[in-house]
């Protein structure tokens, strides 16, 4: 064995159980009752060990970051806070994905030479032309197709150009045609409301919260629309980031028609609200809501429909919000988001630490074809690895955490557990709170057939 880490509380999905784990190469040989002897070992002392987390929504670059800056940063925080694989929702203009994705030079060369943790990639869908190259973005190892139903109008933040239902439905039927793994991913947000909303707001000259702009009808409506174009073409949908606690009840009614679609929520729709969170620099899509929005969300955690994670890592900078109506939407996340959840989650009892194993590794692998290489403890698995001390409490300050973004929305917060040992396929990149690897080890992982 090259590598053993020994004393370990392994957590799956399945239950928590006493182990050791031996690791040859990049991948996890055994798994074992007794000590392991290797090269090098580490001792877990009893701690958690889980499979890396995995971030199943993340906006790497945006809104203007210099690319390959923003991989090595925002990978550096995704290892710091425990994420051993990135999957990046690559936003760009019109034009053929395929070539600006994986030609020479370009977005996959650029994250394999910066990355120190694996990245997958997923889609945006705006054009025709997208829609068509659908089963080749398949074939490289994409499997998530994108569609940003609000950005349209003044609300496009370039480079996207907006899609109306027409493209929505083409897409739904040309993923359709490639079956699963592909699926469509949906922002389900109603824009022309808001635009009213915006209006009227504006003429009251009134300070409103963002979710007044966009209340939770607005996130509803689009699920049932999208949940409708879904049941005729046969089309998977996965709804991302969803704050509202109507939202569960939603998904099960549309299931009841025999639909597939399954749910992904974030941290800060479970823990942040119009009350803890700054009014401008947490101005994102879909908004922050309300407690009970919050509490919704949990429940549908809890109850099996809201199944996946991610951080919706889209780092703004102090500088990109300067004034509310103005300001970008997005924040980052990345190296927060598992470290909230287990202070938020297990640490207070509101989920097992099994349950976040399964949300966070387990379900974000199975979603985009990444099992049994990604999201689990078992021989012929990569060696994605956490030790997590449920312990360690730590308050959150910008300037400690290593994101692009100059800020976080959690400032101040003392968030209590936190992995203290992050390693990816074989090799440690974090150890306690230092950053032992090197940009441009980690890897573009294809999702699908194509791994
Ligand atoms: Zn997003």
């Amino acid at each position: 064995m090259d590598f053993a880490i020994n004393n370990c509380r392994i957590v799956s999905p399945d239950g928590t159980t006493e182990g050791n784990i031996g690791i040859k190469g990049e991948t996890i040989a055994t798994v074992s009752n007794s000590p392991i002897s290797a090269e090098n070992e580490i001792d877990a002392q009893g701690k958690h060990v889980m499979p890396g987390a995995i971030d199943a929504h993340c906006h790497v670059g945006w809104p203007d970051w210099p690319i390959d800056e923003a991989y090595r940063k925002d990978s550096e925080a995704a290892a710091m806070g425990g994420i051993t694989t990135i999957i990046d929702r690559v936003t760009l203009p019109p034009g053929s994905l395929v070539d600006q994705i994986f030609g020479k030079g370009n977005r996959r060369d650029i994250l394999e030479a910066n990355t120190h943790v694996d990245v997958a990639l997923q889609a945006c869908i705006l054009t025709n032309e997208h829609i068509e190259e659908i089963p080749a973005l398949a074939k490289k190892g994409i499997v998530g197709m994108k569609f940003y139903i609000p950005y349209k109008g003044t609300e496009a933040v370039p480079p996207m150009v907006g899609i109306d239902d027409g493209i929505v439905y083409m897409g739904f039927k040309k993923i359709a045609e490639c079956g699963l793994p592909v699926h469509a991913q949906i922002h389900a947000e109603n824009i022309e409301i808001f635009y009213k909303f915006k209006e009227k707001f504006l003429a009251e000259g009134k300070e409103v919260f963002w979710a007044d702009t966009r209340p939770n009808f607005c996130e509803i409506e689009p699920m049932y629309r999208c949940g409708y174009f879904a049941k005729i073409t046969g089309c998977p949908v996965y709804v991302v980031h969803m704050t509202v606690k109507e939202g569960p009840d939603v998904i099960r009614e549309i299931r009841g028609q025999g639909v597939n679609i399954i749910v992904e929520t974030c941290p800060q729709y479970l823990v942040g609200t119009t009350e803890n969170l700054d009014r401008v620099l947490s101005k994102v899509n879909p908004p922050i809501r309300t407690k009970e929005d919050n509490e919704g969300i949990w429940e549908g955690i809890r109850n099996g429909i809201v199944t996946n994670m991610g951080s919706d890592h889209a780092p703004c900078a102090t500088t990109h919000k300067e004034e509310f109506w103005s300001a970008v939407v997005g924040m980052a996340g990345i190296e927060t988001m598992l470290p909230i959840m287990l202070s938020e989650g297990v640490n207070k009892g509101r989920i097992s630490f099994e349950k976040l194993v399964e949300i966070i590794s387990y379900n974000n692998a199975k979603q985009f074809a990444l099992l049994p290489r990604k999201g689990i403890i078992c021989p012929g698995a990569d060696a994605d690895l956490l030790i997590v001390d449920l312990d360690k409490t730590v308050t959150v300050k910008a300037e400690n955490l290593h994101h692009i973004s100059d800020f976080t929305p959690f400032e101040g917060w003392e968030v209590k557990g936190w992995p203290t040992l992050t390693m990816v396929r074989g090799s440690v990149v974090m150890q306690d709170g230092q950053m032992v690897g090197e940009a441009g080890y980690g890897k573009y992982v294809p999702c699908g057939e194509a791994y």
